[in-house]
C-alpha cells in the first residue's frame, strides 16, 4: 500500500449508526411537519453526515490541528512576512469582553475605552512614522497601499494636476505595489535596480517627469538593504512635484532608529500584523493603517478617531475624504494587539526590537554565506536573500527543493522566488523573537541540506502526509470537503 492509500483509509472514519451521543426518544408531539413548513423545504432523508463516536471525532480534529505549521510550533523564517512571536498576553487582552463583544453600532458614549485606545494608536503610529495624520481603516498592507494611492489621486485632482497618471515602482517591489497602482487608476512604471540592489538613479531620473504622481519605495527594500540614496531620491521626486510612498512592510528593521517622514516619505502603510505581532498567515485578518503628511490629511478615509471636549468620537464629517474603505472601525482586534505591543515595549523597547532583528538576520547570514550564494550579502537589515542559482546549475537543486526539505527538519520554508530580481531566491527573516539556539540550529540545518543528495532533495519533503501538491491547482480548484 502506498502512503496516499493508507492516509485515505485512515481518513474515512464514518461507520453507519455511530454517534457521539444518545438522546432519549422525543416525547413532544410534533404533529404533521408538512402542514407547518412548505413541502418543498422538506427532505425525505437525513443529510449524509459522517457517523463517528466521540473519541474518533476528537482524535480526528486534534490530529488535523497538529498538521498546521505555526509560529507557536515551529521556527518560521518567512522573509518579508515578519513572522514574530505573538505574546499570549495580547490574545487575552484582545479577548476581554469589552473588546471582543463590542457591537459596531454601539454609541460613542458606550465605547469610550476602545475609541481612546484607537486614538492613542493613531498617535503612536504617526509618531513612529514621523508623519502627521493616520487612518486605522485599511485591513492589510495591500489595502493601505490602495487607500494611500487613492488619497494621492484625490490630492492631485484637488490641485488640478490630473496629468499625473503614473506611479513609479522599483523592480524589487512586492507584487501588491503595481497591483495597487493599477487598481487606483494609475499606470505602473518599473524602475530598475542597480548592481548594489538599490534604486537605479539613472533609470529613475529618466522616467521621472510631470506625469509622475507617486514613487513607491520599500525601504529597507525586499533584498534586506537600506537604500542610502533616499535623500537624493526624495529630493528628485519632490522637485518634480510628486509624492513618495513608503511600503512599510519592513518597518521591523528601523523602529525608533529612523522615521520614514524624516527620510522623505509623504505617506506609508504599516502592517500591524507583521511589525506589531498580530497573528497572521492563511489570509488574515490583518491591519494596514496609513500615515500621511498634513497636506494629505483631508483626503484620508472616514472615519478618523478624534478627541473633543466631550470625549472621543468618530469623525465622518470630512468633505474632502475619499470615503470609506472598511466597515466600522477597521480590524480592531489586530489593532488592540499592536497597541499592547507598543505600550509594553515603549520607545526604547521598540528600538531594541529592530536592533535585535537586524542582529539575528546578520548572524544567520554570516553562518551560511560561505555555503549559499547571497548576491547582496555583505550586511543586511532584518532579512536577506540567498540564491540557489549556482546550486541549481551545478547540482539541479532549486530554492523549492531546499524550502521543501526544511519542512522535514521542522522549519517553515523561507519565502522562495521573491523578490523577482534574484533568481532562485530564498528570503530569510528570523525576527527578533528567536533564541540564539534556534538560529544556530536553523543555520546548521541549511548547511547540512547543502550536502545532501540532489535526488533526495528533489523529492522532499519525506516526512509529511503530502509531499508536493500541485500548488496552482490547489489554489484554483481547492477541494475543501472530504467526500467518501
Ligand atoms: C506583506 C507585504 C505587503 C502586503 O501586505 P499585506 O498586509 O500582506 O497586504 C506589501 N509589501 C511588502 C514588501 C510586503 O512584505
Amino acid at each position: 500500500m502506498d502512503k496516499n492509500q493508507s492516509t485515505q483509509l485512515l481518513f474515512e472514519l464514518s461507520h453507519p449508526g455511530r454517534r457521539t451521543h444518545r438522546l432519549p426518544a422525543c416525547d413532544v408531539p410534533l404533529g404533521d411537519a408538512s402542514t407547518l413548513l412548505p413541502a418543498d423545504t422538506l427532505t425525505s432523508s437525513p443529510p449524509p453526515l459522517p457517523e463517528v463516536g466521540e473519541i474518533d471525532l476528537v482524535r480526528h480534529y486534534v490530529n488535523l490541528s497538529t498538521r498546521n505549521m505555526a509560529i507557536d510550533t515551529n521556527f518560521y523564517p518567512l522573509g518579508s512576512c515578519t513572522m514574530k512571536y505573538n505574546p499570549k498576553r495580547h490574545e487575552r487582552l484582545a479577548a476581554l469582553s469589552g473588546m471582543a463583544s463590542m457591537h459596531p453600532l454601539q454609541s460613542d458614549a458606550s465605547t469610550q475605552g476602545v475609541l481612546e485606545l484607537l486614538w492613542h494608536m493613531q498617535n503612536f503610529l504617526g509618531e513612529i512614522a514621523g508623519l502627521e495624520a493616520v487612518s486605522l481603516q485599511p485591513a492589510a498592507g495591500a489595502q493601505g497601499e490602495l487607500t494611500a494611492l487613492l488619497v494621492a489621486a484625490a490630492y492631485f485632482k484637488d490641485r488640478q494636476e490630473t496629468q499625473r497618471t503614473r506611479v513609479l515602482i522599483p523592480d524589487s517591489a512586492h507584487g501588491t505595489n503595481p497591483a495597487s497602482a493599477a487598481l487606483a487608476g494609475f499606470d505602473a512604471v518599473t524602475i530598475k535596480s542597480n548592481s548594489r540592489g538599490l534604486v537605479d538613479l539613472e533609470d529613475l531620473r529618466a522616467k521621472l517627469d510631470e506625469r509622475t504622481a507617486v514613487f513607491m519605495i520599500t525601504n529597507p527594500n525586499t533584498l534586506g538593504l537600506f537604500d542610502d540614496q533616499i535623500p537624493t531620491i526624495a529630493e528628485m521626486v519632490h522637485r518634480h512635484g510628486a509624492l513618495i510612498y513608503l511600503d512599510g512592510a519592513n518597518m521591523n528593521a528601523i523602529l525608533g532608529i529612523t522615521r520614514p517622514g524624516d527620510f522623505g516619505a509623504d505617506m506609508m502603510h504599516y502592517n500591524v500584523h507583521k511589525t506589531f505581532t498580530g497573528p497572521h498567515g492563511a489570509g488574515g485578518p490583518g491591519s494596514g493603517p496609513i500615515a500621511v503628511r498634513q497636506m494629505l490629511a483631508p483626503y484620508l478615509p472616514t472615519p478618523l478617531v478624534v478627541k473633543t471636549a466631550n470625549g472621543f468620537t468618530l469623525d465622518y464629517d470630512r468633505p474632502k475624504s475619499i470615503g470609506r474603505v472598511h466597515s466600522f472601525y477597521g480590524n480592531v482586534g489586530i489593532l488592540v494587539r499592536g497597541y499592547c505591543y507598543i505600550r509594553t515595549l515603549g520607545p526604547e523597547g521598540l528600538r531594541q526590537v529592530s536592533e535585535i532583528a537586524v542582529l539575528n538576520a546578520n548572524y544567520i547570514l554570516s553562518k551560511i554565506k560561505h555555503a549559499y550564494e547571497v548576491p547582496h550579502g555583505e550586511r543586511c537589515m532584518h532579512e536577506f536573500v540567498a540564491s540557489a542559482r549556482t546550486l541549481r546549475r551545478e547540482r539541479r537543486i532549486s530554492a523549492m527543493d531546499i524550502g521543501k526539505r526544511l519542512l522535514d527538519y521542522g522549519y517553515h520554508a523561507p519565502t522562495v522566488y521573491f523578490p523577482l530580481v534574484v533568481a532562485e531566491a530564498l528570503m530569510i527573516e528570523p525576527t527578533e523573537t528567536e533564541s540564539k539556539e534556534t538560529l544556530d540550529a536553523f543555520a546548521d540545518t541549511l548547511l547540512r541540506i547543502r550536502e545532501e543528495d540532489a535526488t533526495y532533495l528533489q523529492q522532499a519533503p519525506h516526512t509529511l502526509p503530502l509531499s508536493r501538491p500541485d500548488e496552482v491547482k490547489a489554489a484554483k480548484e481547492p477541494i475543501l470537503r472530504w467526500k467518501p
